[in-house]
């Protein structure tokens, strides 16, 4: 088996598809649906698999836009993760609609390589990475169990193979005081406005003295009724974020402490509910991203392994790689000056040249496939280093 010709033959297949693929990634982008709201984005995309001959099981994990295509028989088992959820209000700023096309891409280049190679290649749709970390309930549900390398390539700015990911947990808060006339009867009032400004303040105090990498953000959502009235209730959300899982717990008591030293000092009562999932920090895994690398600079695109802005958010593919080896390639379709997550990023994935971008990202994804499939001990190198990396 000539491993290059096979690479070769898997990158025509996504060539083949182009006009439809871009339907598809256009489809997706001009109809934005917003977390686990996704149903045409989850539709189209499973009518696109099956046509090309995935058998898919629709409604995973309890979301009924989450999906699994499979193809092949048996290990290894390669997998590709499609996100397509969209922004409120902002659409396809954070170029889902490419990614969801780019995963199905690679998928369906890969069947070439299971049809010569054995094994079997699945693609999971998974709902929500904006809002409500869609891949960190199925993680929960044992939906990826079993798999042996998971893939996939995020839209961004710049070129690089290895995501940094902050573990991240979402805190609702909200704050009971008593109404009463803020002129006529303050004395009679208990402000829960004064209890959410003065955690504000000691949450800013905290900031100071935590580790890097740390973040601690939040908005008031409810700041009371009427300035004549003494606020009874106020209400605000935060994200908290840490490098890793161990010092997100030891962050997390540090900031409840800011909202319960605010009710003490102003009599209002405190309720909060920490999100029942939450964002594990990204253990990528370099020994296939240095095969992502090799067959993007096969294809002519030099990327480098890391990033020079060490910067970053939150991914629930950061599950993931908890407990598979995982890449999460971001791939540039934009200059540095157009922002993730704005409107100008959304209206860059909606064009043909940034679609060409990340179909390359997909014939790499794919060629790495090749590489996992055609060598068992590529494969237990993968498996060694993501061992060895759990344990460290
Ligand atoms: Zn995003
Ligand atoms: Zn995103």
């Amino acid at each position: 088996m000539d491993i290059g010709k096979l690479k070769d033959a898997v990158a025509r297949e996504i060539d083949k598809r182009y006009t439809p693929l871009s339907e598809l990634s256009r489809k997706i982008h001009d109809s934005p649906e917003t977390a686990m709201k996704e149903r045409r984005a989850s539709g189209w995309l499973t009518d696109f698999l099956k046509k090309d001959g995935f058998s898919v099981v629709k409604g995973v994990a309890g979301m009924p836009t989450a999906f699994r295509g499979d193809y092949g028989k048996g290990k290894p088992v390669i997998a590709f993760l499609a996100e397509y959820d969209a922004l409120p209000k902002i659409g396809h700023g954070c170029g889902h609609n490419l990614i969801a096309t780019c995963s199905t891409a690679a998928a369906i280049a890969t069947k070439v390589a299971v049809d010569k190679l054995g094994g079997s290649v699945i693609i999971f749709g998974t709902p929500a990475e904006e809002a409500d970390a869609g891949k960190a309930i199925m993680v929960g549900k044992g939906v990826f169990k079993g798999l042996d390398a998971v893939m996939m390539a995020h839209p961004g700015v710049r070129n690089y193979v290895l995501t940094s990911a902050l573990a991240c947990q979402t805190l609702e808060v909200e704050f009971f005081g008593r109404a009463s006339h803020a002129a006529a009867n303050p004395e009679g009032g208990i402000n829960a406005l004064e209890a959410m400004i003065l955690s504000f303040n000691a949450i800013d105090a905290l900031r100071q003295h935590v580790k890097e990498k740390a973040r601690i953000h939040g908005i008031i959502t409810d700041g009371g009724e009427a300035p004549n009235v003494v606020p009874a209730h106020t209400a605000a959300t935060f994200l908290v974020r840490a490098a890793d899982d161990e010092y997100l717990d030891i962050l997390k008591e540090k900031v409840i402490v800011c909202f319960a030293g605010a009710a003490t000092a102003t009599g209002a009562e405190l309720k909060y509910r920490w999100a029942d999932v939450r964002y594990e920090p990204m253990l990528n895994n370099v020994t296939m991203a240095k095969l992502f690398r090799m067959n993007m600079k096969s294809l002519g695109h030099d990327f480098p392994l890391s990033s020079e802005d060490e910067r970053s958010g939150s991914l629930d593919a950061g599950n993931v790689s908890q407990l598979v080896p995982v890449i999460h390639p971001t791939v540039a379709i934009a200059p540095l000056d157009v922002l993730v997550h704005s409107e100008g990023f959304a209206e860059v994935a909606a064009t043909d040249a940034a679609l060409r971008i990340m179909l390359g990202a997909a014939k790499a994804l794919a060629m790495t496939a090749v590489d996992l499939l055609a060598s068992p001990q590529t494969l237990a190198g993968v498996r060694a280093e993501f061992q060895k990396s759990k344990k460290s």
